[in-house]
């Protein structure tokens, strides 16, 4: 799980000062998929770099997992290892490396973490995200939709404890979006992963089990799943807060 501990986030000081995150508290159960929905500006980035360790909450407490690391009192070589270890990535431009081989993109985190490759593992991996005939293609022979598969494959290798995905369908047509939702929701269901989604889009926020409204930094409301119908119109509201 992860959880939130009155976290708040500012950039900047004096009047320039902006609070992106205003004490947040939230708890996310192991095993589900969670989305983070809100306007623009109203801190779901934050949100992401601050429950994943890539940045550091001005006050609060952010704690992963079983354990319960709580990251704000790791160091920062520490923080990494976490990210590396503990904590898959998947970003709305796939962030793959174009020289690598999508074997060796997928198979990146455990060579990070200096973990051998098991070869079952890996061909478990590309079949699971349908793409066990592509394992010699560089990115570039891919289709966006692949290219975003690759990118969920790489996040799942180590077994993280969470999957934390930024827009993941941002860049894709509606078709290869449900794809790569499909292959979210399916993931979690199949294997208990669990993975939080930052989004703007209803649909890609209806296949979460949870979805934590943001506005103005704070928590406006926290529903279990629901239509992509009604997510947008609360999220027409949240706007018109915002
Ligand atoms: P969202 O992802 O929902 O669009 P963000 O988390 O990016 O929202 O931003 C929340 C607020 O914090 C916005 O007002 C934004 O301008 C501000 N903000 C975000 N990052 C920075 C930064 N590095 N420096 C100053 N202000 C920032």
């Amino acid at each position: 799980m992860v959880r939130l501990d009155s976290v708040t986030k500012r950039y900047g000081r004096g009047t320039a000062a902006v609070t992106a995150l205003d004490d947040v508290s939230v708890t996310i159960p192991a095993g589900t998929f969670t989305a983070v929905m809100g306007p623009s500006g109203s801190g779901k980035s934050t949100f992401l770099h601050c429950a994943a360790g890539l940045d550091r909450p001005t006050s609060g407490r952010v704690s992963l997992g079983s354990r319960r690391t709580e990251l704000s009192a790791l160091s920062e070589t520490e923080l990494t290892l976490v990210r590396r270890q503990r904590i898959g990535f998947v970003f709305q431009d796939f962030n793959l490396l174009p020289s690598l081989t999508v074997r060796q993109n997928v198979t990146l985190p455990l060579r990070l973490a200096h973990r051998r490759t098991d070869k079952a593992r890996l061909a478990h991996s590309l079949a699971r995200v349908g793409l066990s005939d592509r394992a010699g293609h560089l990115p570039a022979q891919l289709s966006g939709g692949q290219q975003q598969r690759v990118a969920i494959a790489r996040a799942l290798i180590t077994g993280p404890e969470v999957v934390f995905a930024d827009e993941p369908t941002g860049a894709l047509d509606t078709v290869r979006a449900q794809e790569i939702l499909s292959l979210l929701r399916r993931t979690v269901d199949d294997t208990g992963q669990t993975t939080v989604m930052v989004t703007h889009d209803p649909v890609a926020a209806s296949y979460a089990d949870a979805v934590v409204f943001l506005a103005d930094g704070r928590i406006a409301e926290i529903t279990g799943t629901l239509p992509a119908g009604r997510i947008a119109e609360r999220m027409a509201h949240l706007g018109t807060w915002a």
